[in-house]
């Protein structure tokens, strides 16, 4: 893959040709895909204040004069680790503990209410604006995914760690994209094993 190509990932592209998750999921997946470990650091597209800003206004996170402080992308790209994690033990396995208390420590922060519309339905909105209002947005859909099931699906890449939509009938996906870290997974293990079988 051309690099151009690497840098729309996440955004624009996604590994392997995969839809993205269904419905307001996929925001949170756009946003645990800002970064991926296996890309520059240079890349992350809340790497810093600006960048997060420029990010979240155009997400519609935050709304239009909302500042992000340094700090404030700071405790952004924490959660989003931990909100990586938890798509990883949807894959296998048993979110760190850790992760666990940093997306509660975000959720004791975050404030939703209960927004009823026209019709009568109802829908989780945000109390405050900023970065408080960004992170009670993304909590708020964590939520509705997991009441909905669609949670259950969104996997952390075994080699990548790249948050993708599992829509595989048996939910048993576990690369972004097999061309790319499948393989990659496979050419390690063989060569492991051929490196093992010469000593
Ligand atoms: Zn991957």
């Amino acid at each position: 893959m051309e690099e151009r190509d690497k840098r729309r990932i996440g955004e624009q592209i996604e590994p392997g040709g995969r839809p993205k998750a269904p419905g307001r999921l996929e925001l949170l997946q756009r946003f645990i895909n800002t970064h991926n470990h296996d890309l520059p650091l240079e890349w992350d597209r809340i790497g810093t204040a600006p960048k997060a800003e420029a990010w979240l206004g155009q997400k519609r996170l935050i709304a239009a004069g909302d500042r992000i402080t340094e700090a404030d992308a700071a405790r952004l790209r924490e959660l989003r680790e931990a909100l990586r994690a938890l798509v990883v033990a949807n894959r296998r396995g048993l979110p760190e503990a850790g992760a666990l208390e940093v997306i509660r420590g975000a959720a004791g922060a975050a404030r939703l209410g209960v927004a009823i519309d026209a019709r009568g339905r109802t829908a989780l909105e945000p109390a405050g604006g900023g970065a408080p209002g960004a992170v009670a947005t993304l909590l708020g859909i964590l939520h509705e995914a997991q009441l909905s099931g669609d949670w259950a699906r969104m996997k952390g890449c075994r080699q990548c760690e790249y948050a993708f939509y599992d829509r595989s009938k048996n939910r048993s996906a576990a690369w972004c994209a097999m061309s790319i870290c499948g393989n990659r997974t496979k050419n390690r293990a063989y060569y492991q094993r051929r490196r093992g079988a010469g000593r």
